[in-house]
């Protein structure tokens, strides 16, 4: 067991500071003072923090880490504030650590016993979650999924089930595919809701089921940064019994159904996606 007083110890600690995701007033008082204070800053790109810093009229010594550079940069870090150096980390915006880098170091910090100070403030995902309109009681955060078809495919068939909020983050030059990729397991009527430019002047929130979103951008180019959010599962979709499925699949298809229309009947029954119910019926098959 390991027990960590922040403020009892003199000495060196690693400040995680978060910073605006978009509008600079969300820079809090406190991070403010704590960057200005540090011996350090890590920044996962100089220039891009040195901008904002600027901006916020905070002037210090900055250290580049990032994820190219995290694993052999950690223990340097953690060696200069073994000898009582303060650093303060930021990422170029919002939380570190979320979806960006910062781990290594505070699991390396943590085994060298130098202290871990975490500031609150802004994080997108936490920022779209309380105006998505779905309950963030339970949620999952996934960060950025694969971007293949087939390595998002577990993701969406966990998120289907799930009775909470799924929430991941996606580029905009992937997020039509995205949408695409998810209609091939969602239900049509799935609630979706895309948190755009969040906090900036171009905000905007999409919400309605899958199908409007996947029809909305067949003629929409995404643009700008996105919060995707998966309204939570309907409790009947926590019972699906996939073989009872096929069974229900066979047996109209021995009184006369094609194929199609039987696992498209099915499908609606269960509330599925029928490309879903069509894809583990014939991977079953094969
Ligand atoms: N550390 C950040 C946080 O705490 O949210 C996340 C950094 S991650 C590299 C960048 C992704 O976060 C973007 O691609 C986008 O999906 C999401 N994001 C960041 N700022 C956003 C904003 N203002 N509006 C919507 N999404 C945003």
């Amino acid at each position: 067991m390991q027990k960590q007083s922040s403020f009892e110890q003199t000495g060196g600690k690693l400040y995680l500071v978060p910073t605006p995701i978009g509008n600079l007033e969300d820079i809090t008082i406190r991070a403010k003072k704590v960057l200005q204070n540090a011996d350090y800053i890590a920044c996962e790109d100089t220039r891009t923090s040195g901008v904002l810093l600027k901006a916020i009229g905070v002037h210090n010594k900055l250290l580049s880490f990032h994820k190219y550079n995290s694993e052999a940069r950690a223990p340097e870090l953690v060696k200069m504030m073994q000898e009582g150096a303060v650093i303060a980390e930021i990422s170029d915006a919002g939380m570190p650590v979320i979806s960006d880098p910062g781990f290594i170091l505070v699991q390396a910090c943590i085994e060298a016993q130098v202290p871990v100070v975490p500031l609150p403030g802004p994080s997108a995902f936490a920022t779209a979650v309380i105006a998505s309109g779905f309950d963030a009681q339970p949620m999952t955060y996934y960060g950025f999924l694969p971007r293949k078809a087939s390595e998002q495919r577990p993701y969406f068939e966990q998120m289907n089930q799930f009775q909470g909020t799924s929430i991941f983050y996606e580029a905009p030059h992937r997020l039509r595919k995205t949408v695409a990729n998810m209609a091939k397991i969602f239900a049509p009527d799935r609630q979706i809701c895309l948190a755009r430019e969040l906090t900036k002047v171009h905000e905007e929130f999409l919400r309605g089921n899958l199908e409007e979103i996947n029809d909305y951008f067949q003629d929409h180019d995404p643009r700008g940064e996105y919060v995707v959010l998966v309204s939570p599962a309907a409790e009947k979709t926590q019972t699906i019994s996939w073989p009872d499925l096929f069974e229900q699949v066979d047996q109209l298809v021995a009184t006369g159904n094609s194929k199609k229309d039987a696992i498209k009947a099915v499908a609606k029954q269960a509330g599925i996606s029928k490309n879903q119910l069509y894809d583990r019926y014939h991977e079953r098959q094969a």
